[in-house]
Order: C-alpha cells, then structure tokens, then sequence
C-alpha cells in the first residue's frame, strides 16, 4: 500500500468508526470534479449508500438523499453535506414502488436540477434455503434490488438524455457473480443488475450517459452487523487483504465513475472486495 493510499484508508477508517469529526481531512478544497452535478442516491440514510453520497458531496455534487424508513438518519446525513458546502434535498420513497420514484425524482429536479449522477445503492437481504423461502422474501428481495434500481434508472433518464449526459451506477454484489447458499433471490437480483448494466450501456452509450455496476464485498454495514463469528473468520480466509471492507472503500471508486475520470468506462462490472473474487 502506497503511503498516499494508507492514509486515505486510515482516515475512512477512523471516519466509519466516528473518530473524525467531519471529512473535512479527505476534503482537498481545489479537487471538485463534480461541481455542477446533482446526484441523486437512494438508500442514503446510512451504510454505503450515505457515504457514497458524503463522498459525491465532498467531490463538489449537490445530492438529492433517498431513505425508505429513518428520516432521522436521512436529516443527518443533509446536515453533513450542507456541511461541505453542498445543497442537498431529502425524499422518502420505497424504491419498489413505481409512483413513488417518480414523484422522488420530480421533487429532487424542482430543487436541485434533474439528476445527472444516479447511485441505485438501496438494497436488502432476506436470506433463506431455497427449499423454504418464502414468495414473499424472493418478491421483496427481487423488487427493492433488481426492480427498484431499474425504476430509478427509467425516471432519471429523460434529464439525462435532455442532458446528453449521465453517470448510472448502481451497487450490486460479488454474490451476484459467484452465487451463495441461502442467498437465491438476492443473488439473482444482484446478477440481473449486471444483465441490465451492460444491457442499458449498449443503449444509452451514443447519448453520453455511462452505466456501470459497482459490486462490493463484504462491507461492515446493518446488512452484515448479523453474521456469526464462524461466517466473518471464514469470509476473512478468502479475502487477500485480510480484512473486511468498509463504506468509504467503495465510496471513492463511485465518485471516480461518476467523475471525468470515468468519462470512457460503461457496461462494466467492478469488484470492490479486497481480492475475494478474481477474474
Ligand atoms: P444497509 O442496510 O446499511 O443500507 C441499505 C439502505 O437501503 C438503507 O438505507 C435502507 O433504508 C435502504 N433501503 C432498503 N430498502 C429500500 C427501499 N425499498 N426503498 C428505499 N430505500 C431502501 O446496507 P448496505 O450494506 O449499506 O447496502 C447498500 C447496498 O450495498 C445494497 O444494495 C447492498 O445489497 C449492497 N451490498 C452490500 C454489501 C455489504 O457487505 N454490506 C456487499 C455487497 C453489496
């Protein structure tokens, strides 16, 4: 690791754990490649969706912060990012329900411009055997995952395509490309995000908007605070870096896509999992 990137890592270290303040240390005040953008991200309240979202702030994006449930945490998460000099705009909706993203994307366009960043981050787990999961659970899995992300995807794209410009990037999971027992449903939904990654980078490439797909490893967020010691120590025998990721490890790789540095990549998948998954 190269002393830049150690420092980097132990700040986003320190700043998961509450140490720090404030990213204002992460901040470089000239560095702003996303000044002028407005990002909408959904599932922002907490975990990897809130600091991507800090992250695209701190980049010079304004941010429109989707949450489904804890208003409370969303709040928060726009004090930190009028905080970095942004303006920002919080909305409730359930990404799988198709009248209220539309109304989502609407509210953030009348106050901040329509989006020309979109991070389809929300997601959730209910895992089971296959043998006894529920309709329900591979229905719910399916629809906040797989349907919700396209129903972002659909009501951001006519700004976009007005714009002739737009960075789609939406979280998926290396379980979507290697698979996991008592995780059918949510492996499905994360590997029919690639299908609809590459699927939307062919159709969309010609007017300027990149759509790529951001597959993270095991990152300690809610959605992993339940795992047993026995499943983190053996997860730990196959990650290379030896240890396991954090929110401000995937966040940097969004904004880079989102950003000029991103300009001439689309339809790919990119794992963010410490080695775990190769080839
Ligand atoms: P998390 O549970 O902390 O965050 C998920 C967010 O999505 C929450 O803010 C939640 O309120 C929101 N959400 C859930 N259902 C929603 C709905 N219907 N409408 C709007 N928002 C909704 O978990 P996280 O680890 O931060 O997960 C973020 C993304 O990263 C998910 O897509 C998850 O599948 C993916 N991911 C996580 C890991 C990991 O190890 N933590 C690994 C790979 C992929």
């Amino acid at each position: 690791m190269s002393p830049n990137n150690l420092e980097h890592w132990l700040r986003a270290y320190e700043f998961e754990r509450g140490i720090g303040d404030s990213l204002a240390p992460m901040v470089d005040s000239k560095a702003q490649p996303l000044a002028g953008e407005v990002a909408l991200v959904t599932g922002a309240s907490r975990g990897i969706g809130r600091a991507i979202a800090l992250e695209l702030a701190a980049q010079g994006a304004d941010i429109g912060v989707n949450y489904s449930a804890s208003a409370e945490a969303a709040d928060m998460v726009a004090e930190q990012i009028r905080e970095l000099g942004r303006r920002t705009h919080v909305v409730q909706a359930d990404i799988s329900d198709s009248a209220a993203v539309t109304a989502m994307t609407k509210a953030v366009t009348a106050e901040l411009g329509a989006p020309t960043i979109l991070v389809n981050n929300a997601g959730i787990t209910r895992d089971m055997l296959a043998m006894r999961m529920k309709s329900a659970d591979w229905d719910a899995v399916v629809g906040t995952n797989l349907t919700g992300s396209f129903l972002a995807t659909q009501s951001v794209l006519r700004g976009m395509l007005r714009a002739r410009k737009g960075r789609i990037i939406t979280i998926g999971s290396v379980i979507g490309t290697v698979g996991n027992a008592g995780q059918a449903n949510y492996a499905a939904a994360k590997a029919g995000l690639a299908g609809m990654t590459r699927s939307l980078a062919h159709e969309l490439g010609s007017r300027g908007i990149t759509v790529n797909l951001v597959a993270p490893g095991f990152i300690q967020t809610d959605i992993t605070a339940d795992l047993s010691d026995e499943v983190i120590n053996n997860v730990m025998q196959r990650i290379p870096l030896e240890r396991l990721g954090l929110p401000a490890d995937v966040a940097p790789l969004v904004a880079f896509l989102a950003g000029p540095g991103g300009a001439y990549i689309t339809g790919q998948v990119i794992h963010v999992d410490g080695g775990m998954v190769m080839g």
